[in-house]
C-alpha cells in the first residue's frame, strides 16, 4: 500500500525564529503509514534536520540544480542537500517554471540528479488556467510527465504532484471531480509507462489546500497526500492537515 504523505512548501518564507514551528510539529504524530515533511528554505535546511532528528518529521529542499558541482553561483546541489539533512526535494514547481524558465528537459534533469543523490523527488506539473479554459488540461499533462520524468525512478524515489497554477496560492481549490480525473490520468500514465509498479509511485495534490478541505480531498481516488505552501507555515495549520491523512 503507498504511504501517504503531506508536504509542506514553506517557499520564501521562514527565518530562525520560525522553527519553533517546526519544533511544534514535531508533537504531531501521523497515523501509521502516512509522512509528514517540511521543505524550508535552504538557508534553514540544517538547522531544521537537526531539530527534528529522531522524530516524524521530515525535511527536503525547494529546488537543486541538475550538476552535481561547478561553477554555478547561488545554486546549490542535491548532494548538498543531502548533506545538509535533506531527504526529499521539490523539483519543477510552477513558480521556478515561471520565474526562472524552467522547462520540462531542465525538470527532468534535476530530479534525476535529486535521485542520483539519495533523495526522494517531488516532481511538480499542472496546468495554467489558459489551458484549462481551452480544453487542453490532459494534454498539458502528458506531454509534463512524459518530458520531465526521470530515466530511472520508482516509488521509493518519486512523487508526483499535481498542481494546477491557478489553484495556488490563490484560494480556488480544483474541484474534487478536476482533482480525480487529473489524478486518475496520471495513474493510468504512471501505469501504461511502467506496468504493476506505476501503482507504487504517490501523486500528490496541491493548491491552496488547507485544514477545512484536506479530508475531502485525500478521499479522492488516486490522491495520497498533498503539496501544501501557505498552510504550512504553523503548526497550527499543518497538524490538522497531517492528520486527516
Ligand atoms: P498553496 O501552495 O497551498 O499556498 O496554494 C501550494 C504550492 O505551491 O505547493
Amino acid at each position: 500500500m503507498r504511504r501517504k504523505l503531506a508536504a509542506g512548501n514553506w517557499k520564501m518564507n521562514g527565518l530562525g525564529a520560525d522553527l519553533a514551528e517546526l519544533d511544534r510539529l514535531c508533537a504531531a504524530h501521523p497515523a501509521p503509514n502516512c509522512e509528514m515533511l517540511i521543505c524550508p528554505p535552504a538557508t534553514l535546511i540544517h538547522r531544521a534536520a537537526t531539530l527534528a532528528e529522531g522524530t516524524a518529521l521530515r525535511i527536503g529542499g525547494q529546488d537543486c540544480h541538475a550538476a552535481t558541482s561547478g561553477a554555478h553561483t547561488g545554486d546549490l546541489s542535491a548532494e548538498m542537500l543531502r548533506d545538509a539533512g535533506a531527504t526529499h526535494v521539490i523539483t519543477g514547481h510552477s513558480e521556478r517554471r515561471a520565474d526562472h524558465g524552467e522547462t520540462d528537459a531542465i525538470v527532468r534533469a534535476k530530479t534525476e540528479a535529486a535521485i542520483a543523490a539519495g533523495l526522494t523527488a517531488i516532481l511538480c506539473l499542472g496546468e495554467s488556467l489558459a489551458e484549462r479554459e481551452s480544453g487542453r488540461t490532459l494534454d498539458v499533462i502528458r506531454a509534463q510527465l512524459s518530458d520531465s520524468l526521470p530515466e530511472d525512478f520508482s516509488g521509493e524515489t518519486l512523487v508526483v504532484a499535481y498542481e494546477p497554477v491557478w489553484a495556488i496560492g490563490t484560494g480556488k481549490v480544483a474541484s474534487l471531480d478536476q482533482i480525480a480525473e487529473v489524478h486518475v490520468f496520471l495513474r493510468s500514465q504512471l501505469l501504461e509507462r511502467l506496468g504493476a509498479d506505476g501503482d507504487l509511485i504517490r501523486l500528490l495534490y496541491g493548491g491552496s489546500v488547507k485544514a477545512a478541505n484536506a479530508a475531502e480531498i485525500f478521499a479522492v481516488p488516486e490522491v495520497d497526500g498533498a503539496l501544501v505552501g501557505g498552510a504550512s507555515l504553523t503548526a497550527a495549520d499543518f497538524t490538522p492537515i497531517v492528520t486527516a491523512l
